[in-house]
């Protein structure tokens, strides 16, 4: 009998008494304690009816036990979708009732507003906290060890749903073997080992948490120091006693905002990954300054898990997301056929390959229009490769905008006011505009006093042509941003849709 995913991320640490877990307040659970406490939740879920192939919905707060949810399902086959924790009951509801889940797990103190969401959905309620408390919690402490169930590589594993960055999530359907592809290649890649310590604050209801740091942790055999959340001076703390860590670019800038952040506090680390949204050039410069240390960047999604990452041992391009990963085919298209562009153009990044997944869940019609049936993904995103193989990604195809006529990359414009004095970041939209069809839009974080606007213009004015220059310049704290970084563009067009009324 074989389980694939349990067979290769879990069964190889039962019994290592080594650790696994570094968890809040200094104590450490072992690979074999994990192993213990995961193979009797999933005897709790067994006892609570759950069946191989079920959908496990959760919202919980991260901890060991909600780690060990993922390894109890996998134990048993049931297919998990962990659900972000910022999701309030009626988002929550969308999703139980979209997946059919049978089981929705949350945390203690939400029982009463989820209990209704579940009964309306036909699910059960059980609740998991942080402390080795609730329903669930206290049927494992009582449960027996469940056995694997057989599973094949082809059946699912989780249900992740997308961001929701330029619309409605959608449940993207992973198997086994896509996560577990994914999963080989990049510790290899990254040279990942049992030696490996990673310093884990993301969020686990991410294909970034959850997948690529968990396993390929799992595939090493390594180690996490588990952090609730972000925390800078815990990550600063961490450092020492870690090799590795995993973060979007927002966890850079804010440890770049650190006094300690120095060669010597990252000594102890061998890697730092982002990915998840994009890093400014400037970060990535900045960091190597400080630390010596030059981040690797990489691009994946939901659907595809990783594609893309910059060489462990090689060039780490600031600004690109690096090259194809083994296994992963890329190629970039013209928008709307499936016609390569010459070398160097930009245009629809699409993959295939094992990582990609089965389709999203009870959208035909979408996956239809993603997935090509030869087992191409059109990813959304625009970009371009160079003759050496790095990819640049230089937005998504929803946020391209079209002036007059002719298609602006928000980055280029966003690249040239970034670099600009007093400009910390900025966001570049196209809003609509009864002339032009849109009209663009800049968004802009400044640094320290706010720009004259005279200036800005003057200053892209010399750099970019005139139909790539902002029509209005609108100055904001900080940019709408969701839990992995991304910027919320499609909120932030919606807030000035009016620009041009
Ligand atoms: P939705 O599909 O629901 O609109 P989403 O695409 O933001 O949301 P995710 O799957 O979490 O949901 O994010 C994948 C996207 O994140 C990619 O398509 C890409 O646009 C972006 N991304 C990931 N890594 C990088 C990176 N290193 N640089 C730039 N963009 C990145
Ligand atoms: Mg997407």
């Amino acid at each position: 009998m074989t389980n694939p995913l349990h067979d290769t991320l879990f069964a190889p640490q039962e019994g290592r008494e080594e650790a696994f877990l570094h968890l809040p307040g200094g104590d450490v659970m072992t690979h074999a304690a994990f192993a213990a406490r995961a193979a009797k939740m999933a005897g709790a879920l067994v006892g609570a009816g759950l069946k191989p192939g079920e959908r496990l919905a959760c919202q919980i707060a991260k901890s060991a036990d909600a780690l060990a949810l993922y390894a109890a399902c996998a134990r048993v086959g049931v297919v998990l979708l962990p659900l972000n924790t910022a999701y309030t009951a009626p988002e929550i509801a969308y999703f139980v009732q979209d997946a059919e889940a049978a089981l929705l797990v949350c945390g203690p103190g939400d029982a009463d507003v989820l209990g209704p969401v579940a009964d309306s959905a036909g699910a059960r309620l059980m609740t998991l906290g942080p402390d080795g408390d609730g329903t669930l919690a206290q049927a494992t402490d009582a449960a027996s060890p469940a056995s694997p169930v057989a599973r094949d590589g082809s059946d699912l594993a989780a249900f992740l749903y997308t961001s929701g960055t330029t619309g409605r999530s959608k449940g993207a359907m992973l198997s086994q073997d896509n996560l577990l592809s994914n999963a080989h290649t990049l510790a290899d890649a990254w040279r990942f080992t049992r030696d490996d310590t990673l310093i884990h604050a993301l969020p686990i209801f991410h294909t970034h948490g959850l997948f690529v740091a968990v396993n390929v942790t799992l595939t090493a055999g390594g180690s996490t120091i588990w952090l609730p959340k972000f925390d800078a001076a815990a990550v600063m703390a961490a450092m020492s006693k870690a090799t590795a860590m995993m973060g979007v670019p927002t966890f850079y800038t804010r440890l770049l905002a650190e006094d300690g952040l120095t060669r010597d506090a990252t000594r102890h680390m061998r890697l730092f990954v982002s990915g998840s949204a994009p890093m400014l050039p400037e970060t990535h410069r900045q960091w190597t300054d400080r630390t010596g240390h030059r981040i690797l960047e990489r691009y994946g999604m939901t659907e595809t898990n990783m594609n893309t990452s910059n060489p462990h041992d090689g060039d780490r391009r600031p600004g690109t997301v690096g090259l194809p990963l083994p296994g992963v085919e890329l190629r970039i298209c013209t928008p709307g056929t499936a016609d390569p562009v010459p070398l160097g153009e930009t245009g629809m990044i699409e993959v295939r390959g094992p990582n990609v997944f089965r389709g999203y869940w009870r959208m035909p019609e979408k996956t239809a229009a993603e997935l090509r049936p030869n087992g191409w993904f059109i990813t959304g995103d625009l970009g371009r490769q160079d003759a050496d193989g790095y990819v640049t990604i230089v937005g998504r195809d929803k946020d391209l905008v079209i002036s007059g006529g002719f298609n602006i990359y928000p980055r280029e414009v966003e690249e040239v006011l970034d670099g600009l004095p007093g400009v910390l970041e900025s966001a570049v939209i196209g809003v609509p505009h009864p002339d032009m069809g849109e009209g663009i839009v800049a968004v802009i974080v400044p640094d320290g006093t706010p720009p004259d606007e005279d200036t800005l213009r003057e200053a892209v004015a010399g750099r970019l042509a005139r139909f790539k220059q902002p029509r209005v310049y609108v100055v904001v704290s900080e940019l709408p941003r969701n839990t992995m970084g991304k910027v919320q563009k499609a909120e932030l067009r919606k807030v000035h849709a009016g620009a041009f009324a």
